[in-house]
């Protein structure tokens, strides 16, 4: 699995730690993800299974459970199923001490998911939407019409052309607008919209603690979506969430999958 990470460079220029669906991503043959789970992941459950058999009773605060509750959510709520295969385009779903990162939707191989160990639900629910095919919400063209990017952030956005540091290369993955294939309304409940506050990334410039405002149709929107949380915590209830799988989200998997009703 060494070879991995050489072919992920050469092949993989949008995979990002990355509810639309950019134009150059492809949905899971027959509606099915593989997937194969590293004996260091299961080992965070102590299990000796090797697959998501019996998840529901590991220890809740274990990586495993969590990769295992994430894929189940995704399938209740899109009808996607998740495969137990070690096959060549599997996705590989690894610990990884660095970064919880995803490649977005269906490659021939080089598909993987990489959890952090102390990785919140939320987060590791948001790496599987990439998984699924979903890109950041607040990555469509639209956006201007319902968010307005801080300038610091549009400066980045317009200097940082080829220059490799952390910011320029994190500026470039997750911000710029990308072109759609498939796009609900504008979602700022979708769980794949960043938050305004983006604290603690990048620690030297307090500035990432707001990185947009809401337009008046920015705020119009929340407002019409948000009902869909009300049982949920205050955390939960405000754009760019990472809590739940969003209706909109939801309903894009299904039409992204052929899977127009919930199964
Ligand atoms: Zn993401």
């Amino acid at each position: 699995m060494k070879i991995w990470p050489v072919l992920l460079i050469l092949l993989l220029p949008s995979a990002t730690d990355a509810a639309s669906v950019m134009k150059s991503t492809r949905p899971w043959p027959n509606a099915t993800v593989p997937y194969h789970l590293t004996p260091d992941l299961l080992k965070t459950a102590g299990t000796k299974s090797k697959d998501c058999t019996g998840w529901a009773k590991w220890p809740a605060a274990s990586a495993a459970h969590k990769v295992c509750k994430a894929m189940d959510d995704w399938y209740q709520r899109s009808g996607v199923r998740f495969i137990a295969r070690d096959r060549i385009d599997s996705v590989q779903i690894n610990l990884n001490r660095n970064a919880t990162t995803a490649t977005v939707g269906y490659l021939p191989i080089g598909n993987q998911v990489n959890i952090q160990p102390g990785a919140n639900y939320g987060s590791i629910l948001h790496e599987f939407g990439h998984t699924l095919g979903l890109a950041h919400e607040h990555q469509r063209t639209d956006r201007a019409n319902f968010l307005t990017i801080e300038p610091f952030l549009q400066t980045h956005l317009d200097t940082c052309g080829l220059k490799f540091d952390p910011v320029c290369n994190d500026v470039r993955n997750a911000f710029p607008t990308k072109a759609m294939r498939l796009t609900s309304d504008y979602d700022p409940c979708s769980l794949m919209h960043y938050l305004a506050s983006q604290t603690p990334r990048h620690k030297e410039d307090p500035r990432w603690g707001r990185i947009f405002t809401l337009t008046a149709k920015g705020k119009a929107a929340e407002k019409a979506c948000l009902p869909q949380f009300a049982n949920l915590p205050p955390r939960c209830r405000k754009v760019g969430q990472k809590c739940a799988i969003s209706i909109q989200d939801a309903a894009i998997e299904r039409r992204f999958h052929g899977l127009d009703q919930p199964s």
